[in-house]
């Protein structure tokens, strides 16, 4: 193999990884203000002071304090449902059900697997965790995705 080739990987990038950016470009999809965070809310609605995260869609009740953007939606405004729990529960499901159902898109921006033990090809599932990480019946702290066998592991608590 010569040493001299151009390719997209010599100058670190993949073609999956620029066929998204043309598409972006053409599409006017690419920008941060098109990106939701795992709490299922628009990472522009988050702000950050001295080092301190919070979501401003509500903030009574979104206490993401880690904001992650894990996809990219071709519209935002259904991103805006509370977290009561994890799977169909959790704010990220409500947002991705409500912006199908008008008929929307959305693509992953990480590669959608579990976060704990980072199995992919797994089902999982949207998650809000509290500061002690656990599975919480509200916003989480923190919000991950997980497989089912990992959710029971890391256990609920039910506050009703
Ligand atoms: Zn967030
Ligand atoms: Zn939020
Ligand atoms: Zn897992």
């Amino acid at each position: 193999m010569s040493t001299n080739e151009v390719t997209l990987e010599s100058i670190g990038l993949s073609l999956d990884q620029m066929d998204r950016y043309m598409i972006s470009i053409r599409t006017g999809i690419g920008d941060f203000d098109r990106q939701i965070c795992i709490c299922g809310h628009p990472m522009a609605r988050h702000e950050r002071s001295d080092g301190f995260s919070s979501c401003t869609v509500s903030k009574s009740w979104c206490a993401c304090s880690s904001p992650l953007p894990v996809l990219e939606a071709d519209r935002i405004k259904p991103f805006r449902f509370a977290s009561t729990g994890f799977g169909q529960k959790h704010a990220l499901s409500k947002g991705v059900y409500a912006m199908q159902r008008q008929g929307h898109t959305a693509t992953w921006l990480i590669d959608p697997m579990c976060f704990k033990c980072k199995a992919e090809d797994v089902q999982i599932q949207p998650a809000p965790l509290s500061q002690t990480k656990k599975v919480i019946n509200r916003s989480g702290h923190t919000n991950v995705l997980l497989c089912m066998p990992c959710l029971e592991d890391v256990g609920c608590v039910y506050y009703y």
